[in-house]
């Protein structure tokens, strides 16, 4: 079971943003920026070319309105989408509200207190519809 599985079990905690039937969005622990996002279907599949098309494309339409979200509630000169990585083998899509390209490099990384996270989700969620 992936930790990501663990999260949406509500095994282990997470500072949640958005979430439906198939789909959950939570702020990364580690994140490049303030805002850094994972969108996570809550079907475990580990690479999202393992999904199907619809899968894919619905992942797509949640990770569009969970962007929507950041754009309002986060101060950025846009929000980057990346699929990326081999740490976690469970899905996700990393939204990324950035300033310049390091942001989207994945070796700068933000250090927020729990407060601070907590505030964040919420202003997120916020602005979710
Ligand atoms: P990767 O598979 O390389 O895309 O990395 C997985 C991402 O998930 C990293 O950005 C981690 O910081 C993030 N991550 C790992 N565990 C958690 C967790 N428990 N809650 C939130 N984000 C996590």
């Amino acid at each position: 079971m992936s930790i990501f599985t663990k999260i949406i079990n509500g095994e282990i905690p997470c500072y949640k943003v958005a979430e439906n039937d198939d789909y959950i969005a939570f702020l990364d622990i580690n994140p490049n920026a303030k805002g850094h996002t994972l969108v996570v279907p809550k079907k475990e599949e580990n690479k999202i070319f393992d999904l199907s098309k619809e899968e894919y494309l619905a992942l797509m339409d949640f990770s569009y309105q969970v962007a929507e979200a950041l754009e309002k509630a986060v101060p950025c000169n846009r929000v980057g989408l990346s699929v990326i990585g081999l740490e976690v083998p469970h899905v996700h899509v990393h939204l990324i509200p950035i300033n310049n390209m390091a942001d989207m490099q994945f070796m700068k990384k933000e250090k927020l207190t729990d407060d601070e996270f907590t505030a964040l989700a919420e202003r997120i969620a916020e602005k979710f519809q």
